[in-house]
C-alpha cells in the first residue's frame, strides 16, 4: 500500500495564494467609501501607490487581470484594428477571446525569436504598417507585450530590450500595453524597481492576486486621460464596485511584500535542479515558473496528482509554479514524492529529446 502523504501540494498557479491573518486585518478595518458614487479613500490610496510603483500618472483597481486587460484593449483598438503580440500570451490564449470579440481587435502572433516569450524588436519593424495607410490595407495599431511571460515560463524580457521594442511601435505608429500579470517577478528578479520595466508604453496592468496573496485585484495603470476613460469602461462593463476599500486594503499588504517574490524564485531555482537531476526536461527558471516537456501532460498531471502534487498544462507543457503559500520544505516534499513514484514504476517519462532539453543544453 502507498504511504499517504502529509498533504497536497498545490504548484498549479502562484494565484491559490491565500490571505494570511495580516492581510484580513487590513481588510476588516479598511476605512471605505462608495467608489462609484465619489470615492473610496483605501481604494485612492491603493492607485496613487501603484501609479507611483510604476512612474506612471494614474491608475485605476480593477477586480481581474483580464477585465483589465480586456478595458485595456477596448481604449487602444477600433474594431477591425490589429494587435501584435508574442506568442502565446494570455491576451490571445487564455481570454476566452475578448480581445476579438469585445474589443474588436484582429491578433497577429510574433514569434519568439529574441529568446523566450521575446520578439525581436526587427520583428515589429517587418509588419510596421505603412505611414499612410491605403484604403484596403489592415490597421495595425497596438503592440501588446507580456512581462513576465507566463507561457514562456515566466521569461524575462529585460528593460533595455523591452524598449528596443516599445521604440519600434513608437516609430511605427503602435500604442504599446504592457500585460505585467507577474512584473513585480521581473523587478525582483532583476533586482530594478518595477518602474524600470513601463517607459514608454501607454498602459500596464499588474496583479495583486498572484503570488501575493490579494483575494482578488489587478491595477491597469497609464495617463491621468487613459485612466479616466478606463473608469467609464470598467463602469460599463460592471466593474465598478462600492466598498472596494476592503478589497484594496488587502491590495496594499500585497504591494508591501513584493520582495518576498525572490523566495518564490529560489524555490523555482531549487526545483528545477531536482528535477534536471531525475532526468526530467526542465528549463532553467528566471522567476517562479517551472516549464518540463513531457510526451503526455495531461497524464503527467494525474500522475503527479496521485502523490499529491498539483501542476498545471500551459502551452502543452507541464507547469509548476512556486509561491508563498508552499514552504521550502514542500519543494523538497514534490522531489521526494515524484522520486518514489518513479522508483514504483510507470514513471512520467520525460522525453529527452525534447526541444526544451536541448535549449537548456
Ligand atoms: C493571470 C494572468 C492574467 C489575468 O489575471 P486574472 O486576474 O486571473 O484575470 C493576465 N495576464 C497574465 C500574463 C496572467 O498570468
Amino acid at each position: 500500500m502507498e504511504k499517504p502523504h502529509a498533504g497536497t501540494i498545490d504548484l498549479r498557479s502562484d494565484t491559490v495564494t491565500a490571505p494570511d491573518r495580516r492581510m484580513r486585518d487590513a481588510m476588516a478595518h479598511a476605512v471605505v467609501g462608495d467608489n462609484v458614487l465619489d470615492a473610496d479613500p483605501t481604494m485612492a490610496e491603493l492607485e496613487r501607490t501603484v501609479a507611483s510603483l510604476l512612474d506612471l500618472p494614474a491608475a485605476l483597481w480593477m477586480p481581474s487581470g483580464t477585465m483589465a486587460n480586456l478595458v485595456a484593449m477596448m481604449l487602444h483598438l477600433r474594431r477591425g484594428d490589429a494587435f501584435l503580440a508574442p506568442r502565446d500570451v494570455h491576451i490571445m490564449v487564455d481570454e476566452l477571446g475578448t480581445a476579438a470579440s469585445l474589443a474588436g481587435g484582429m491578433p497577429m502572433p510574433l514569434a519568439h525569436d529574441a529568446g523566450p516569450g521575446r520578439p525581436l524588436p526587427a520583428s515589429v519593424r517587418a509588419v510596421c504598417p505603412p505611414r499612410r495607410a491605403d484604403y484596403n490595407e489592415l490597421d495595425i495599431t497596438l503592440l501588446c507585450l507580456e512581462n513576465t511571460h507566463n507561457a514562456a515560463g515566466g521569461a524575462i524580457t529585460p528593460p533595455a530590450e523591452q524598449k528596443d521594442l516599445t521604440n519600434v511601435a513608437r516609430e511605427c505608429g503602435l500604442r504599446v500595453h504592457l500585460d505585467g500579470a507577474r512584473l513585480w517577478n521581473a523587478a525582483v528578479a532583476l533586482g530594478l524597481p518595477p518602474a524600470a520595466l513601463t517607459g514608454g508604453v501607454d498602459s500596464v496592468q499588474v496583479c495583486l492576486s498572484k503570488g501575493l496573496g490579494a483575494p482578488v485585484g489587478s491595477v491597469l495603470a497609464g495617463s491621468e486621460d487613459f485612466v479616466r476613460r478606463a473608469r467609464r469602461i470598467r463602469q460599463m462593463l460592471g466593474g465598478g464596485v462600492r466598498q472596494g476599500g476592503v478589497l484594496a486594503a488587502a491590495g496594499l499588504v500585497a504591494l508591501d511584500r513584493i520582495d518576498q517574490l525572490a523566495d518564490d524564485h529560489e524555490k523555482a531555482r531549487q526545483l528545477a535542479a531536482g528535477l534536471g537531476e531525475l532526468g526530467w526536461p526542465v528549463n532553467e527558471p528566471e522567476t517562479n515558473i517551472v516549464l518540463a516537456e513531457v510526451p503526455d501532460v495531461p497524464s503527467a498531471i494525474a500522475r503527479l496528482s496521485a502523490c499529491g502534487v498539483l501542476a498545471s498544462e500551459i502551452a502543452g507543457r507541464l507547469r509548476f509554479v512556486t509561491h508563498r503559500d508552499v514552504s521550502w520544505s514542500a519543494v523538497d516534499d514534490v522531489l521526494a514524492r515524484i522520486k518514489t513514484s518513479q522508483l514504483s514504476g510507470g514513471s512520467i517519462a520525460p522525453d529527452r529529446k525534447s526541444k526544451l532539453y536541448q535549449v537548456k543544453g
